[in-house]
């Protein structure tokens, strides 16, 4: 059973594949040690094997049990960073380049879904961008015009946009699509096998060093070698440049089934802030509305108001019958907008990453497994300069990033150096947490339903940030890089390595 990063479960979870448990019988040298096996890392793996190298792919839990679990599986040639912006903030031609890679993702989708015959629930759509007032009416003029310049197929349909809400007008993409990712990386991960690749699920990546020539790296009780080292961990763990380079941010879907047959047959994708976009799948043989949205930085929403105003915002334009599903998961916004893809900078020889890939992951991660198994046999990539994790990038527009990230200062200080008042735990509700000072420190301290008081430390260990409860998670999220624990203390969302430590309520109260 797949536990993902969280309590609330998304639809993709059923699917999650066995993957049979082995001893530690592993060859121990591998040509590639792939860490994460969300769309990314499973992608790369095969991607690799297929050019006869020897990976080992690992999990810190179970197959997708990251974002690639609880994503919106929409895949689209318009991305999160807009074309004009890419324009203005890289060049035209960078804007052609991020299309090219657009559509080049879509179609390794495509391939593998054909050659590999894998069920993935793939349906190719339609997609609506609108516009509801003059403001967002000019943004989306200027995403017209700077999408045809970059060869994105895109048409202006005024109102003929099958919408059930007022707006002024649309455009319209054609050749998008919509999946199951879950089985689709299931299919990838069963053609990886059968070649001969290895998977270790419940397999944490701690640290390595260099040993004659190989990342030596200790996983358990295994000692493996790895010629190279990929981190498709959404973002590499541990310390790095990525904490300040990208933010981390909690975002929401529910499913709901409606009273008419009233069901959209495309994508769209509305232009607010925080903004909202949907899209049919059948769950279960059941039509279902998926929505999503209302998204807000880790640590410093709320969760439980944040799905409830998606459910308002379904409920405002569908006649909602029931809610079937509810859930949430992160993503990070990259500071220029882009993602970074390729060697991984201040690391060891032959280390790789690919992170930053905002709300854009299934063609970021799958451009990602293209471009790093491309590098690492010595072919060069046509977005390897683009993308370059060590690009430094004057940040000139992307307002977002700067203003939300510009608090990872305030926290990093504020939460470690000011003492709060001791809150009342014993007043706490169930299923409720909160952050209290005691004399040896912050503590995290939660009540289970059963009114179970748990206690852990509150002090993130990836930077000392102070954590937050997330009730609708069930979990203690970090404000300052993203970092996620449950209420016992173990890391569920990277980039912290350890867990919180378990503390004793009990005596810290006497
Ligand atoms: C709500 C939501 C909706 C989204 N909708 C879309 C969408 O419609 N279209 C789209 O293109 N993108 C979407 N995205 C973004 C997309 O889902 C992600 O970018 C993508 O799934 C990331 O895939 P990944 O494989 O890189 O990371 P993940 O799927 O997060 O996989 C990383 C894996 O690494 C493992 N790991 C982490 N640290 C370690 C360690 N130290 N050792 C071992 N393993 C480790 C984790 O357990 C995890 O399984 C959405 C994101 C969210 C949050």
């Amino acid at each position: 059973m797949n536990t993902r990063d969280g309590k609330s479960t998304s639809p993709w979870e059923k699917a999650v594949p066995f993957v049979e448990e082995k001893d530690a019988e592993l060859p121990k040298k591998y040509n590639v040690l792939i860490v994460g096996a969300g769309i990314t890392g499973v992608t790369t793996a095969l991607m690799l094997q297929n050019q006869g190298l020897d990976c080992l792919l690992i999990d810190t839990n179970t197959i997708g049990a990251g974002t690639t679990g609880g994503t919106s599986a929409h895949i689209n040639t318009f991305l999160d960073a807009t074309y004009p912006e890419i324009e203005s903030d890289f060049s035209e031609d960078a804007a052609s380049l991020v299309a090219k890679a657009t559509k080049e993702a879509i179609t390794i989708i495509k391939n593998h879904i054909y050659e590999l015959k894998i069920d993935a629930d793939f349906e190719e759509k339609k997609a609506y961008l609108y516009a509801e007032d003059e403001k967002q009416q000019k943004e989306l003029d200027e995403i017209y015009e700077a999408s045809k310049r970059a060869n994105v197929s895109v048409h202006q349909v005024g109102k003929e946009a099958p919408l059930p809400m007022s707006f002024l007008s649309a455009l319209m993409f054609d050749g998008q699509a919509q999946f199951h990712p879950i089985k689709y990386i299931s299919g990838l991960l069963k053609e990886f096998l059968r070649k001969g690749g290895e998977v270790l699920e419940h397999t944490a990546f701690k640290s390595c060093k260099i040993e004659n020539d190989c990342h030596l790296v200790q996983l358990g009780d295994l000692e493996i070698f790895a010629e190279h080292l990929v981190y498709a961990t959404h973002i590499p763990p541990g310390i790095n440049l990525f904490n300040f380079s990208c933010a981390p941010y909690r975002s929401y879907v529910v499913g709901a089934e409606l009273k008419t047959d009233h069901y959209p047959d495309s994508l769209w994708y509305d232009m607010q802030e925080p903004y909202h976009y949907w899209r049919t799948h059948v769950i279960d043989g059941k039509k279902t509305l998926l929505v999503g949205g209302e998204d807000h930085k880790t640590g410093q929403g709320n969760p439980a108001e944040a799905l409830q105003h998606l459910k308002d915002y379904v409920s405002k334009y569908f006649e909602v019958d029931q809610f079937t599903f509810e859930w949430s998961s992160q993503y990070y916004i990259p500071v220029d907008g882009l993602p970074y893809i390729g060697k991984m900078p201040m690391a060891d020889e032959n280390t790789w990453v690919a992170t930053g890939f905002n709300g854009n992951g299934m063609i970021w991660g799958t451009i990602s497994a293209k471009m790093i198994s491309d590098l690492i046999i010595g072919q060069p990539s046509d977005y390897e300069d683009l993308l370059n994790p060590s690009r430094i990038k004057p940040v000139a527009g992307f307002k977002e990033f700067v203003t939300e990230n510009a608090n990872v200062a305030w926290h990093f200080v504020a939460d470690r150096f000011t003492a709060e008042q001791l809150k009342a735990v014993d007043a706490l509700a169930p299923n409720e947490g909160v952050v209290v000072d005691s004399a040896s420190g912050k503590v995290a301290v939660s009540k289970s339903e059963s009114g179970h008081i748990k206690a852990i430390s509150a002090v993130c260990t990836h930077a000392g940030c102070i954590v937050k409860f997330n009730k609708l998670e069930q979990s203690w999220d970090c404000p300052c890089h993203g970092g996620r624990y449950d209420i016992d203390g173990k890391v569920v969302t990277g980039p912290p390595l350890q867990n919180l430590e378990k503390l004793d309520w009990s005596e810290l109260k006497a």
